[in-house]
């Protein structure tokens, strides 16, 4: 639900639409490694083969995800399913 909203806003957080829950029954998301509370949008890149997609030049693809703002870190669960490793 939450890496969805992401994804469909494109982390623009003034577009994601309001959950209908009261903030006090989510929980928490702290960083993996250490333990920090606050994160800063970035993205990771991949590059798709213009041979795999059919176009004139290989194409960026950004995947929007959370870092840690201490450490740079990215939690396992922000990342989409077929990167996780
Ligand atoms: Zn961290």
């Amino acid at each position: 639900m939450f890496l969805h909203l992401v994804k469909l806003n494109n982390l623009n957080m003034s577009n994601v639409p309001k959950l209908n829950i009261s903030l006090d029954k989510t929980t928490p998301i702290a960083c993996e490694e250490c333990g920090n509370t606050v994160f800063t949008e970035g993205a990771l890149l991949r590059k798709a083969s213009k041979i795999l997609i059919g176009a004139q030049q290989d194409a960026l693809v950004p995947i929007p995800v959370f870092t840690c703002s201490k450490c740079g870190h990215v939690n396992s669960e922000f990342l989409p399913a077929e990167l996780k490793s």
